[in-house]
């Protein structure tokens, strides 16, 4: 089976119809920034209640760090996450939303997977983030073969066609949130059970 084809299977399973709407892009910058470490559902809880009352960059610039911590606080290292996350948003209020990868990568607490959740989900440029679920189920599937999350996203680079890259870390997400899931995945469900590496080396 291609890699179309496994796409186009993930995307049934979901009931997916493989559009994307962009998305507000510091909003997405700080969400991702409060996704590092924590779970998913921490991390909406979390966003959801830090947007509720700071809705905009400027808002959330005269935000103190304790209010900022208090709000967040169901999130990993959030703390370090409170500063960083009011140093960004005086910086996007001064000097606007950065739209490359190099200047995203400036921003502290800012690593590759959340400059390219702003570029795919916001800007629409094509690019991979590459998160703990994609990073296993892309393993499992065996489209890579790679230790690290890093080495993942040049790796698929190499796999996938350029047209997938946008829904890619989409699906995927909601793949390994539904059914490829980190401990008991719902195999028996799957429709890729027949071209899964991890399946396949299991029940042999
Ligand atoms: S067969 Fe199982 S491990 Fe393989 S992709 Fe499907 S759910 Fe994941």
């Amino acid at each position: 089976m291609d890699v179309e084809s496994i796409i186009k299977n993930v995307r049934m399973m979901l009931g997916e119809r493989g559009s994307l709407k962009l998305k507000d892009p510091f909003k997405v910058l700080i969400t991702t920034v409060l996704s590092q470490r924590t779970r998913d559902e921490n991390t909406s809880n979390a966003a959801k209640e830090l947007f509720k009352k700071y809705d905009a960059p400027e808002k959330l610039s005269k935000a103190s760090v304790a209010d900022i911590a208090s709000l967040i606080k169901k999130t990993g290292f959030y703390k370090v996450k409170a500063k960083r996350i009011k140093f960004i948003a005086k910086h996007v209020a001064l000097h606007g939303m950065p739209k490359k990868f190099e200047d995203l990568m400036k921003l502290p607490g800012v690593g590759r997977k959340t400059a390219n959740c702003v570029l795919a989900y916001c800007y629409g440029v094509p690019a991979i983030p590459v998160d703990t679920h994609v990073h296993r189920i892309s393993n499992r599937l065996g489209l890579v073969n790679t230790k690290r999350p890093e080495e993942t996203e040049n790796a698929l680079k190499n796999v996938l066609p350029k047209k997938c890259w946008l829904e890619f870390n989409l699906l995927f997400v909601k793949f390994g949130q539904k059914i490829c899931r980190p401990i008991n995945p719902l195999c028996n469900k799957c429709l890729l059970k027949g071209v899964c590496k991890y399946y396949n080396s299991i029940r042999n």
